[in-house]
């Protein structure tokens, strides 16, 4: 798929800017910050790069050397590495960038470049927000996650111990610099994170991007490989990717520095650069429609309702594309139990999910115990949720197709009890302990009640009228759902000696099941049929026969000779 490389956000604005997605955008990037660049930087305004360790120690070099190159490397710009991780998005941590800043005498004529993934990026985009009341700042983001996600649209922030992005502003930046090549050196995983919101963006906006994720998820990741790496052996610092031809050559010559052989990724840049570029073109649409989320833009946040829930009790474990992959799966089954999209669509989610090796499956640790209450109150208090009465309904973005959101008003009150039961661990069936071990099964004090919520499903249905049928005693199913093929089961099972009545209790039918204990009886002849053929008679009920055909195993031989007539078979 061929696509242009840069893309405008916020055209016809006074803050519109250029989002540059191609293989060389780190060193369009140096090109436009020097004096004669499209970026307008004056030749005595210095440059603040922010980066982590991480990415200075893979990408470092390349960025200094591309600076020199383009003539944008004077005044030398100033380098703040960061910790990398989440952990550097605080409060102290933009103190102390600050405190550099102004020890180096950087004043509001100054450029800040943000260098490496979202943490980078949100922190650096602060700083440059609030510094002197606003200095321009320049993404050029490392990961995939901050390339299709965080590094476009001026959302700026830190964390605290409240909660994720609380504290923040939107400033938007001169320029954006989306280069697939520094992505070689990130781990699988963090290509599968960014992937998440690719997916999303497909899911929201684009039909033919989603498609694309489908047709080429094994391709996406990319394998791991085997690279010469020249460094500088004091600092670590890589100095040059080199073939492997030419290994021996550079490292011989360079004074310092040491060959390695390090693991990065073989990705297919084309590839990714058609993804990021696509992800991209639905942000900067979405973003230039509504720039400070009062409509549209919230679309983008789809996933993000149950996603920020789970994340808040599974950072680290989780990354936020994983949390994410996994609320957008909670948020189609919550579109499609209410109506607005089909059933395949979950199905198609949770197959791309899982070839792009990102979880679909909601954690236990979150689905089990007091886990899910947990998560609910984070979703709550997820300043995103604007929820009238957040204790009974929560907001969501709603799917009606694959690129189609239900609109507007964008996100629509959900039942939180809607939420959790889509949520909560499935349903398993276990015996009893206590009934397995009694003997005598009509004390009926020492046999516990199981209360069984079936969801409205004609399989799930059918299963427990069936194991309502198996069992010893009474049992009073709720919830059923009311069809031809329930209709029939109930019918069959009488017809085998279990007992089924319908019962109305404070205006709801219920349906009263008297088990065989496994022991089912014959049905009965059908006089009309020759020579009095015993069957079921399962009408065109295929959920219901299905179930059936395994029960014709569990009826008893006829004690007489086994002539045709004695037979039993489904009709
Ligand atoms: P995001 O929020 O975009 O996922 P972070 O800023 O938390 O990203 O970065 C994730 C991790 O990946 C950090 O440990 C960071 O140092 C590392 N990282 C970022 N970019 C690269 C890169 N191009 N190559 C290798 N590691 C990277
Ligand atoms: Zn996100």
């Amino acid at each position: 798929m061929s696509v242009k490389s840069s893309l405008t956000c916020l055209a016809n604005t006074p803050f519109s800017y250029q989002v540059v997605v191609k293989s060389s955008a780190l060193e369009q990037c140096a090109i436009d910050l020097s004096p004669t660049g499209s970026l307008k930087k004056s030749a005595s305004s210095k440059l603040v790069i922010i980066t982590d360790a991480n990415v200075w120690k893979w990408h470092g070099h390349r960025l200094l050397s591309a600076l020199e190159k383009a003539g944008a490397a004077t005044p030398t710009p100033l380098v703040y590495i960061l910790e990398p991780g989440e952990g550097s998005k605080s409060r102290a941590t933009k103190e102390k960038v600050e405190d550099f800043m102004l020890s180096n005498r950087c004043l509001r004529d100054c450029f800040v470049l943000a260098f490496g993934g979202g943490v980078v990026g949100d922190l650096a985009g602060f700083v440059a927000a609030t510094y002197m009341r606003g200095v321009p700042v320049i993404q050029l983001p490392t990961t995939l996650l901050a390339m299709v996600d965080s590094s476009v649209g001026g959302k700026t922030g830190l964390d605290t111990p409240a909660g994720k992005n609380l504290i923040g502003a939107f400033h938007q930046p001169r320029a954006v610099y989306a280069d697939p090549t520094l992505l070689t050196t990130l781990p699988a995983r963090e290509i599968a994170n960014g992937m998440a919101e690719v997916v999303k963006c497909g899911l929201i906006a684009d039909a033919s991007l989603f498609e694309l994720c489908e047709l080429r998820a094994d391709d996406i990741l990319g394998k791991e490989i085997d690279s010469n790496i020249l460094c500088d052996s004091a600092t670590g610092r890589v100095l040059a990717f080199l073939d492997n031809s030419n290994k021996s050559d550079n490292g011989d010559k360079m004074l310092n520095s040491i060959v390695k052989t390090v693991k990065t990724r073989s990705l297919d840049l084309a590839l990714v650069e058609s993804l990021v570029h696509l992800a991209c073109a639905v942000k900067v649409r979405v973003v230039s429609l509504d720039e400070r989320e009062g409509g549209i833009r919230s679309t983008l946040n789809f996933g993000h309702t149950v996603g920020h829930g789970i994340e808040a009790l599974m950072q680290p474990t989780l990354l936020h594309g994983e949390c994410v992959a996994i609320g957008m799966v909670i948020e189609v089954e919550v579109s499609r139990a209410l109506g607005h999209c089909e059933t395949l669509l979950v199905a198609r989610l949770k197959r791309v999910l899982s070839a792009l090796k990102l979880p679909f499956r909601v954690p236990v640790d979150v689905s089990h115990g007091t886990g899910l209450q947990r998560c609910i109150d984070k979703m709550a208090i997820d300043k995103k949720n604007i929820a009238s009465d957040s204790a009974r309904v929560t907001r969501c973005v709603l799917l009606k197709s694959i690129g189609k959101v239900l609109e507007p008003p964008y996100t629509h009150a959900v039942q939180i009890s809607l939420v959790m039961r889509l949520m909560s661990a499935a349903v398993s069936v276990r015996p009893s302990k206590t009934l397995a071990l009694s003997s005598d099964i009509k004390t009926s004090s020492i046999v516990r009640a199981v209360t069984l919520h079936v969801p409205g499903s004609k399989s799930l249905s059918n299963r427990v009228l069936l194991l309502a049928a198996l069992a010893k005693g009474t049992t009073v199913v709720r919830g059923l759902l009311h069809s031809d093929d329930t209709d029939v089961m109930l019918r069959c099972l009488s017809d085998i000696g279990a007992k089924a009545k319908y019962m109305e209790v404070d205006g709801k039918t219920l349906v009263e099941v008297t088990g065989t204990g496994g022991a089912f009886c014959l049905p009965p002849r059908n006089p009309a049929a020759s020579g009095g053929l015993r069957h079921l008679y399962v009408q065109n009920a295929g959920t219901a026969s299905r179930f059936l055909t395994a029960v014709l195993c569990l009826l008893p031989i006829p004690e007489t000779n086994t002539s045709e007539s004695e037979k039993t078979s489904l009709l």
